[in-house]
């Protein structure tokens, strides 16, 4: 009984029913990356079966071509770490919070200068500084 062609078959049958995953530029726009994202995990995941399948493949027939799971493991890599920075931008994206209110814990939107809720001012202290620092050169001269 041969099992293991119907495995590689299987895997074949999928990759060739799977539309080539697009992978364009980051945008800003939330959708678009939500829709991205999705494709790269699926990709991913495709990937990662993929991968499995021809490692057990290979284990079975005790013939193991290394440079093809190395070229499917750096493909798998790309694309993860692809879905990493997309799902980084997308965290970033999403409802536009830019943290919390230090004195009453209140979540505000990034660019926010006072806690809505509050009223404490939001600037971190980073930014403060930066903005104190040309005026006090200023008036040196
Ligand atoms: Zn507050």
């Amino acid at each position: 009984m041969n099992m293991n062609s119907t495995i590689l078959d299987r895997i074949r049958a999928r990759r060739e029913a799977a539309p080539a995953a697009t992978v364009q530029a980051p945008s800003q726009a939330a959708g678009e990356l939500r829709a991205q994202r999705d494709a790269l995990a699926e990709r991913v995941a495709e990937l990662h079966w993929d991968l499995g399948g021809m490692t057990y493949e290979m284990a079975i027939r005790d013939h193991f071509r290394l440079d093809v799971l190395i070229r499917r493991a750096a493909a798998l890599q790309d694309r993860d770490a692809e879905l990493g920075e997309v799902e980084r931008l997308l965290a970033a994206a999403d409802e536009g919070v830019g943290g919390d209110c230090r004195s009453c814990g209140a979540p505000h939107s990034r660019g926010a200068v006072y806690c809505w809720k509050c009223g404490q001012p939001l600037m971190p202290q980073a930014a403060s500084a930066a903005l104190i620092e040309p005026l006090s050169n200023g008036t040196a001269h």
